[in-house]
């Protein structure tokens, strides 16, 4: 796990004016990761940058012009160099020791701080580019897709409206509850996501029918995605866990909740969930949040512990992650009448009832082999208070209480054209606020 160093202090400032600005997401504190090019540019390929206030640090054109160049970090080198044929951090992260990044990190703090060296300022000014003319990619190339369930509110919520006398599984303090998704439907922040089609019945009485779905939702997740995989056959236990963790986005795992209640038994979810998954596009690496973790949850007295595999020390000690999360709306009609986005919930990820490093030990403890940019991801982040509701189903309470927008509209559930926009930031005493960017996606019509 990463300690605190000197590029998380908070005095340091970045001569990039905008990175100083309180409410950035971006101070030089951050650092995360990202792929972009310009908008006008869509042919070009994508280019490895790192945010900072209002820019991205063109940090593949900055090598390529030779403007910093570091020549005893040949493993730098070496795996940047990979991003030439690859477009994507994939490649360039397998196999490459956490150290690297730790090192890389610290390069760019000293070409960022306020203090830099006059000669490398001036050439790192020439490759920043405003943020506001750029379009990103998804960061990893993502193989593999697992969603999770880890949020005790969420299930609880849920479950209560299915199985009121026995709303949590007896497996859930037991089994981090999971299910494989689908990684070629991911898709970037900025993308409109399609209503899906698919099979309702909501009439129990008369067959299901095949329809436009009628229940769409979001659920606000955090995602992490895995550097280091491990090798079919091998456990990875959980004192090593987080050394495979490279860093995290948001995710919305877009549900339709009519197609999700008529497929999901036996099995669990399918269509339900594989129409679009959204992802932001920066990731914000484990060691900008070094100083943001926490305990794990606080399980109740009577609660049984994590069997042996799940447990370990350091990670009851620090495997949490304290990230606030919120969710807003904008409707159409709010964006006809110039109506800000409105905020549906704020949750914060210390609430999990289970730690991302225990996700992804339980992950791989069959032998499962975890493959570098897999996309994890929580599941639903509730907290025990109604304003803390990750996802409509709760929110409305299955729609049973619409929600009322500041249009005057009312919603049990997504409709054509709203937009559903995700942020993430994390902030304590004594360090610099670093936020997570924006997850957004628009609603299409159904196809006809
Ligand atoms: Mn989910």
């Amino acid at each position: 796990m990463y300690s605190i160093n000197e590029t998380h202090d908070p005095n340091l400032r970045s001569w990039v004016e905008s990175a100083n600005d309180p409410v950035t997401d971006f101070p030089i504190q951050n650092l995360p990761f990202c792929m972009f090019r310009e908008k006008s540019d869509g042919y070009v390929r994508p280019r490895l940058g790192f945010p900072i206030g209002d820019f991205v640090f063109d940090y593949e054109t900055c090598r390529e012009k030779e403007v910093l160049r570091h020549d005893e970090d040949w493993e730098i080198e070496k795996a940047l160099s990979r991003f030439t044929y690859d477009f994507n951090l994939t490649s360039a992260v397998e196999g490459v020791g956490a150290e690297v990044f730790s090192t890389l990190r610290n390069h760019l703090v000293q070409a960022l701080r306020m203090e830099a060296d006059e000669r490398v300022r001036g050439k790192v000014e020439k490759v920043l580019v405003p943020i506001s003319e750029l379009e990103f990619t998804a960061p990893f190339q993502i193989h593999d897709y697992t969603d999770f369930y880890c949020s005790i509110y969420h299930a609880t919520n849920v479950g209560s409206m299915f199985r009121p006398d026995n709303p949590l599984m007896p497996n859930y303090k037991y089994v981090p509850i999971g299910y494989h998704g689908r990684a070629s439907s991911i898709v970037v922040s900025g993308t409109d996501v399609r209503r899906p089609w698919g099979q309702n019945r909501s009439d129990a009485e008369k067959p299901p029918v095949f329809i436009p779905c009628k229940n769409l939702d979001y659920e606000m997740e955090l995602g992490f995605f895995v550097g280091k995989g491990n090798e079919l056959g091998q456990p990875i236990p959980i004192s090593e866990a987080e050394e495979h963790i490279f860093g995290v986005c948001l995710v919305n795992d877009w549900s339709a909740r009519d197609i999700q209640a008529w497929e999901y038994q036996p099995l669990g979810p399918f269509l339900a969930k594989n129409f679009a998954t959204t992802v932001s596009p920066f990731v914000v690496t484990m060691e900008a949040l070094a100083p943001f973790r926490t305990p794990a949850f606080e399980r109740d007295p009577d609660d049984p512990q994590p069997l042996p595999y799940l447990h370990d020390q350091q990670n009851q000690r620090f495997g949490g992650l304290d990230i606030n999360l919120e969710v807003y709306i904008q409707s159409e009609k709010m964006r006809e009448e110039n109506i800000e986005p409105h905020l549906l919930s704020r949750s914060n990820t210390k609430d999990l009832y289970w730690t991302i490093g225990q996700m992804l030990t339980h992950h791989a403890s069959g032998g499962c082999n975890l493959q570098t940019g897999d996309l994890m991801a929580t599941g639903t982040v509730s907290g025990k208070e109604k304003t803390e509701r990750g996802c409509l189903l709760e929110l409305t309470w299955r729609g049973s209480e619409p929600l009322t927008l500041p249009s005057g509209e009312t919603r049990r559930f997504l409709e054509d054209g709203d937009e559903v926009i995700m942020k993430g930031f994390c902030e304590r005493e004594g360090f610099r606020r670093i936020g997570f960017g924006e997850c957004r996606g628009k609603i299409l019509p159904a196809l006809n």
